[in-house]
């Protein structure tokens, strides 16, 4: 069953209190600053999380042949092992994009669906099946982002095994509307089914999710919050929605990303979040954490990072996301969105009873844009 939101609302004043360089916003000393302070912080084990960092594109991507020739090399690296991480999660995801199956005593919730229906058939359900388990018992497909390496092959398995498709409000209307990219190797959006907004739960069996809508990589990027069991013990894990700023010189996205990194990374102490995943496999050490924890599996659990590393792991995004604010503000005018300046607020846009989101008034467009930013 689906849950209405309903946890504690984060301190609004301290959203901001993340990082404070001395250099005066919009100058390169600021956005060097802010990429140190996310090296210093990553350090080694977080390593993999620097190349969120890098200089982004004030203009999105443009579908195309350019860009499907990429999303091809992407997707046809070969594919890793499928693995367990935990007692009740399991990962069947490719190389480039995430697949997890989260098993409950009343069946299976699948954690996104791949690029399209065939990689959804090859690895979703023939990893399942060297696993042990049985497609037929997915109830859920959740889409945690309205982007087709995460959706395209829903609606496959969907119809194949009368799964119900969970997505947030806003990315729905988002894959009905208009999409932010599309491709040639991307099967077409589901068709609408579940909405949710932050805090929302969904309870099957003895486990429940919670979905925390984290705005930025898309306008309605759920970062799944729920327990998983190492051996029987219990730990939180939350998979990270959307990880790029892949959308161009969208200000008020990146002070969206900015604001959800920090709340995740309070509620994240707050919850007692150790676990902390994301949807693509590079961005969280997925293939060789369970190529460890498969030759170890008796061992700590290399995927048990520990509260302080979901902490870092927030801050370096956090850090990221103002050092890509500040290099468009030090060009303010290439490749600038007419939207830019418009300011909404997430809880009209999200439509979202939750006071954790409603309560955080951000520069944002509102959900008409979804489909107005024309190319990826
Ligand atoms: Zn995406």
């Amino acid at each position: 069953m689906i849950g209405k939101a309903a946890f504690s609302t984060v301190a609004v004043a301290t959203l901001f209190a993340c990082t404070t360089p001395a250099e005066p916003p919009g100058t390169q000393a600021a956005v060097d600053q802010y990429v140190a302070e996310a090296q210093r912080i990553a350090g080694t084990d977080l390593k993999f999380l620097m190349p969120v960092c890098n200089p982004q594109p004030a203009v999105r991507a443009t579908p195309g042949p350019a860009m499907d020739e990429m999303l091809g090399k992407l997707i046809n690296q070969p594919p890793p092992e499928p693995g367990q991480a935990f007692d009740n999660l399991f990962y069947v995801g490719a190389t480039w994009v995430s697949a997890w199956v989260l098993k409950t005593s009343e069946g299976l919730i699948l954690i996104d669906a791949l690029n399209n229906a065939k990689e959804a058939s090859d690895l979703i359900e023939g990893g399942m099946r060297r696993l042990r388990l049985d497609p037929a018992q997915i109830r859920y497909v959740l889409v945690t982002h309205g982007h087709g390496d995460h959706y395209g092959g829903a609606q496959m398995i969907a119809e194949r095994y009368g799964a119900r498709i969970v997505a947030s409000e806003i990315d729905w209307k988002m894959m009905e509307t208009g999409l932010e990219f599309d491709s040639t190797h991307w099967d077409r959006p589901p068709r609408r089914d579940i909405a949710v907004k932050d805090g929302d739960t969904l309870t099957l069996g003895d486990t429940t999710v919670r979905f925390m809508v984290t705005p930025g990589h898309t306008l309605g990027t759920i970062s799944p919050v729920f327990d998983v069991r190492d051996h029987g013990r219990i730990h939180k894990a939350m998979i990270w929605g959307g990880t790029s700023f892949n959308f161009g010189r969208d200000m008020g996205r990146l002070d969206s990303y900015i604001a959800q990194t920090e709340r995740m990374r309070q509620l994240s102490a707050q919850w007692g979040i150790d676990v902390p995943l994301s949807n693509h496999p590079a961005v969280d050490g997925t293939v060789a954490k369970l190529k460890a924890r498969a030759d170890d599996p008796t061992g700590p659990n290399p995927f048990v990072s520990g509260q302080p590393v979901v902490d870092r792991a927030m801050r370096v995004l956090n850090a990221c996301a103002r050092a890509q604010r500040g290099r468009f503000l030090l060009a303010p005018t290439a490749g600038a969105s007419p939207r830019e300046a418009g300011v909404g607020q997430v809880a009209a846009a999200a439509d979202a009873p939750s006071p954790g989101l409603a309560a955080i008034r951000l520069p944002f467009p509102n959900v008409a844009e979804a489909g107005d930013h024309a190319g990826l």
